[in-house]
């Protein structure tokens, strides 16, 4: 396609590089089987998006069944293989808070995942969907008597435990029930991962857990109750992690503390969270899996020996490495207007084009919630227009409701074109609500031609 000159906009963020082609579907951003048809409009799972709008209307989230498989399968064979020198497979569950459905728990099954949920709800799904519950892991800071019941009477095989207060109901719990419920125990490690960095800070000031000091007194009121087996710690360090670095520091912290636990009786596994970052703008480098696998292992061995501990049986939970890439996001645009935008003197500095679709932060809040960014293009026809700075907006009564803040598109988007946001599979769908009345979105499922709501 020829393009015309490429200028950047003044209003343009640093990070944003003005592309080649604003057609272009960048491998690491958009689902396997996403693709331009010779007439230029994109087909996921071999199904027009055009079909999709028609039979499913907009916005519409799209699941690629091909695209999560994938992801599955390449973070089995990278932890199986960075983990064979220890002689073991870490074991993999799927955080059903980034996307749940019926069908997504069948695919976490056929997938040989395990499921972490974080309600009574979601755990009612995962059961009602067929999941075995001695696969699930029951996560939540403040569960409820009627939750905790509900796991221990489906024979959820863990229960991460989150306070002393829940420690004591759910040993009386499980007592009343006569089993003896495996748990581990969620501990702050200090260690706070970002994208691109980690910071280590001396306490944790947030709900989760309790601090990694607390661990061994609060351990040992676990094995006190005999209802209570205690398999291990919980650590999860944040989201959207690019590198090894915050993990091997907290394994280092962690391992410190198994030392002493390990005095005291068994705590044969480890669970390290998720938070694996996947590519969510065409400027996002997350580090290959195979290589922070490797990193973590590294750092679990050095730490083992450091102690002259083994090293525990290790679980995690990865969410949006699974189902993020594999959902987009079709929308149909409405408005279109320019904005000129004025520097400090008053002066324009430059003219930003706002593009508006029929949803926004009803569909997606992280925008709003966590100035998270994403990357859209134009769907239903690809367009030789030099590429021009937009921001993408909904249709809410918010000025915060912003679905893309900064990208480029083909300059003569206009009215009733389709465009598709990258990356929108993980906390986007479960993290949506009707506001203004807004209803909540249909999600479809594409596979071989075929479309199906899940
Ligand atoms: N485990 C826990 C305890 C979490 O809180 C989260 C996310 O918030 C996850 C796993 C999944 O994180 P991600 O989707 O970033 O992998």
């Amino acid at each position: 396609m020829i393009m015309a000159p490429i200028v950047p906009s003044p209003l343009a963020p640093a990070w944003l590089a003005v592309p080649d082609d604003p057609n272009a579907l960048g491998a690491a951003l958009w689902p396997d089987t996403a693709r331009r048809d010779a007439d230029g409009e994109i087909s996921l799972g071999g199904v027009p998006v055009s079909t999709l709008a028609e039979r499913f209307g907009t916005p519409l989230y799209v699941v690629d069944a091909a695209t999560v498989r994938t992801q599955a399968h390449a973070l089995h064979s990278a932890f199986a293989d960075a983990f064979a020198p220890l002689g073991q497979e870490p074991t993999l569950y799927y955080a059903g808070k980034a996307f749940l459905c019926a069908q997504m728990v069948r695919w976490v099954r056929e997938l040989g995942l395990s499921l972490d949920v974080a309600s009574g709800g979601e755990l009612a799904l995962a059961l009602a969907a067929g999941m075995p519950a001695g696969q699930i892991g029951l996560h939540g800071n403040n569960k409820s008597e009627q939750e905790l019941t509900l796991a221990l009477e489906a024979g959820v095989g863990t229960v991460i435990v989150d306070s002393d207060d829940e420690i004591r109901m759910l040993a009386e719990l499980a007592r009343a029930h006569g089993v003896r419920q495996r748990v581990r125990l969620r501990v702050t490690t200090g260690v706070h991962a970002s994208t691109h960095d980690y910071l280590a800070t001396a306490t944790e000031d947030q709900k989760f857990g309790i601090a990694l000091a607390d661990a061994p007194a609060t351990v040992a009121r676990i094995r006190a109750q005999s209802s209570l087996e205690f398999v291990g710690m919980h650590s999860h360090i944040g989201s959207q992690i690019f590198a090894q670095e915050g993990f091997a520091e907290a394994i280092r912290r962690l391992m410190g503390v198994q030392a002493v636990l390990l005095q005291d009786g068994p705590a044969p596994e480890l669970d390290l969270g998720g938070g694996f970052g996947i590519s969510y703008t065409t400027a996002d480098r997350p580090r290959p899996l195979a290589e922070i696998a490797q990193g973590i292992v590294r750092a679990l061995r050095e730490s083992a020996d450091e102690h002259g501990i083994p090293v525990p049986k290790v679980s995690f939970e990865p969410g949006r490495q699974i189902i993020g890439r594999a959902g987009t996001t079709l929308y149909r645009t409405g408005v279109i207007k320019d904005v000129t935008v004025h520097g400090e003197g008053g002066q324009p500095s430059g003219v930003r084009r706002y593009v508006a679709v029929d949803g926004g932060m009803s569909d997606n809040p992280r925008p709003e919630l966590y100035g998270a960014d994403y990357h859209a293009v134009l769907a239903s026809r690809a367009s030789g227009a030099a590429p021009g700075l937009v921001r993408v907006v909904g249709k809410h009564c918010e000025s915060g409701d912003i679905v893309v803040d900064a990208d480029y598109l083909p300059e003569d988007v206009r009215r009733d074109d389709l465009l598709l946001v990258a990356a929108t599979g993980a906390y986007c769908h479960t993290l949506s609500s009707n506001y203004n009345l807004l209803p909540r979105r249909a999600v479809v499922a594409v596979e071989d031609g075929r479309a199906w709501t899940i």
